[in-house]
């Protein structure tokens, strides 16, 4: 590709509407422009990276025997109302209506369509596992789009869905994506971690979501330093040790008294009128677990994981107790909760256990009880793992201390059940020719986010520093002599013999100063760069300048071809 002739407008400004680095760096790089909020246009130096995800995504998937397929965009209300999902689905799904007034939407995931076609034609167990994927635009409504192709509205994904007559059929699979991932990802050139996240699924199976490391990402990555433990923050889990040795250094039990706290609600400001640190309070958190009441205990130091207690009463929601329920079940006022005397079920994190002379809520308007006691006060809870995770807590394999990185999702491998086959009746026959609902798994990956998480990843002060797999272009020939003859020869010959080798090459032929030219293939990030400018008509040679470290080598046009040639395959290789 000329230079001169492509569609590439950079601009030498910050963006304003920009967020993070990766979105500024991809307005500048003229490779997306905004139509509106979470929508965008790509351009060709945009689409160019795009493509090339989308290929190592295709290649892959297609290694490890799923079959691509292309399903619509709109979706029938109808099918979303066979597997549950129309009425509950909330805001993130637009909803449209055709000419005749009927319900369509703009699918945010596939489930339903995906269903609906296999059930069709597939009748036993013979012909599973099955799986299908496809690459294809969705529309979720989000409540913030931001970072440009990150969290967009309209985007790409890679869907995959599989089908399998049991449950080991189903694991192997599982394990099929996740040796899959990892290839599509490190071919993308990414520093990247498969994480441990909640399934949401009774019985807590493990899925996975791969993360790329970066500190802008949105999501907090909780991993071990010495094992390779590593979860996201909902499922994190710690040695719970630490709360159990330090609770129980306490001593006898001295009478509880009922003290007069006006207006103290706040952890911090009931521990500070009775001069203790926070954990030696209890909180007492009242929830409304489908429907029923649920009071949650934990250190006042702590913070409640409500997917873990929700998970925990496998509930299918729960939500904190408006001030009525609240009244009904502790008999007090909100903000002066405890544990005695609760008419509903109690449940407590291990980092209350063998606590001592604590402080609780009294149920009573401005009043809390000091020198509380398990047993003499009321009954001992049933202990489990309910709190959210810190920095520091030690891992629940190897006991290392764990940290906290940031990460962005950019993938989600999953094992979805029945819950679709079942509600959508797809039934096959089994072995013994007995009717059964599929077991399916579900794979997403974000194409568009996996773009940009490389570029987050890999920039510097002058711009992106495209990995070799994604880049759009592996080599830029700079012309830094358009007047010379000599030059131009040069440049269109080793042009011509890149585009032979089929080598992605821009040749940036703009009559335009050496600075400019320097500054715009710095900022668009293409690996390899070529210099051809005074030394050519000099001595004959070029310089091939890598962008990732401006390493410079002065070399014959030959001898750059050859070293060209030898980068790309051993970064390619590499991956
Ligand atoms: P998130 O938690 O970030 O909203 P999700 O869990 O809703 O993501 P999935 O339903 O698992 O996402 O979708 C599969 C993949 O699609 C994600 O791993 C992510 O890479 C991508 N993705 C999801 N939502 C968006 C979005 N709004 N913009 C761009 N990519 C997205
Ligand atoms: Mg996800």
């Amino acid at each position: 590709m000329k230079f001169s002739q492509y569609y590439l407008p950079t601009l030498k400004e910050e963006p304003k509407e920009a967020e993070n680095i990766s979105h500024k760096l991809m307005i500048r790089a003229g490779m997306i422009r905004k139509v509106a909020a979470g929508i965008y246009d790509l351009l060709p130096y945009g689409l160019r990276v795009i493509r090339k995800v989308e290929a190592i995504v295709r290649e892959e998937m297609n290694r490890s025997g799923a079959h691509e397929v292309l399903l619509p965009a709109i979706q029938p209300a109808e099918l979303w109302e066979e597997s549950g999902r129309w009425k509950f689905y909330g805001k993130e799904l637009l909803r449209i209506k055709d000419r005749s007034n009927r319900d369509f939407c703009f699918g945010p995931t596939h489930e339903e369509v995906i269903v609906d076609l296999v059930r069709k034609d597939i009748r036993s167990y013979k012909e599973l596992p099955l799986n299908l994927y496809q690459i294809q635009t969705k529309f979720r409504d989000e409540i913030r789009p931001r970072f440009g192709l990150m969290r967009g509205r309209e985007f790409i994904m890679k869907d995959a869905y599989s089908f399998h007559a049991d449950e080991s059929s189903l694991h192997e699979h599982y394990e099929i994506m996740h040796a899959t991932y990892t290839r599509i990802f490190t071919r993308c050139g990414l520093n990247f971690r498969p994480v441990e996240a909640d399934s949401g699924a009774i019985g807590g199976d493990v899925t996975h979501e791969f993360h790329v490391l970066a500190d802008t990402g949105e999501d907090t990555i909780v991993t071990c330093p010495t094992c390779n433990y590593t979860a996201n923050l909902e499922k994190a889990t710690s040695s719970q040790e630490k709360f159990v040795q330090k609770n129980s250094t306490g001593t006898e039990e001295k009478q509880r008294e009922e003290v007069l706290t006006t207006n103290l609600h706040a952890v911090e400001d009931v521990a500070r009128f009775f001069h203790v640190t926070p954990n030696e309070l209890i909180k007492t958190l009242i929830y409304v677990a489908d429907n029923e009441p649920v009071a949650a205990l934990i250190r006042g130091d702590q913070n409640l994981n409500e997917v873990k207690l929700k998970n925990y009463l496998c509930a299918n929601e729960i939500t904190m107790a408006s001030e009525e329920v609240i009244k009904k079940v502790t008999g007090g006022q909100v903000g002066f909760s405890g544990p005695i005397g609760l008419t509903c079920k109690v449940i407590a994190d291990y980092s209350i256990s063998g606590m001592k002379n604590f402080i609780i809520g009294a149920n009573k308007a401005d009043y809390h009880f000091k020198n509380t006691n398990f047993t003499r006060d009321f009954q001992e809870p049933t202990y489990t793992d309910l709190r959210i995770v810190t920095e520091g807590d030690k891992c629940p394999k190897c006991s290392a201390l764990l940290m906290f990185k940031r990460g962005i999702e950019v993938g989600q491998i999953f094992k979805l059940g029945t819950k679709y086959s079942k509600n959508m009746n797809l039934t096959i026959l089994d072995k013994q020719g007995k009717p059964t609902h599929p077991i399916m798994g579900c794979y997403g990956i974000g194409i568009g986010r996996t773009a940009q998480a490389a570029i987050e990843q890999n920039h510097d002060n002058d711009g992106i520093i495209f990995p070799m797999g994604v880049t759009p272009f592996e080599v830029i020939i700079l012309n830094l002599g358009t007047q010379e003859e000599k030059i131009n020869r040069a440049a269109e010959e080793l042009y011509h013999k890149l585009l032979q080798a089929k080598c992605d090459v821009l040749y940036d032929d703009r009559e335009l100063r050496p600075g400019f030219k320097f500054k715009d293939a710095d900022l668009i990030g293409i690996p390899i760069h070529i210099r051809i400018g005074k030394k050519y008509i000099e001595n004959n040679t070029v310089e091939l300048v890598i962008r990732k470290d401006k390493h410079i080598s002065e070399l014959s046009l030959s001898e750059a071809i050859e070293k060209i040639h030898s980068i790309i395959a051993k970064e390619l290789s590499h991956a």
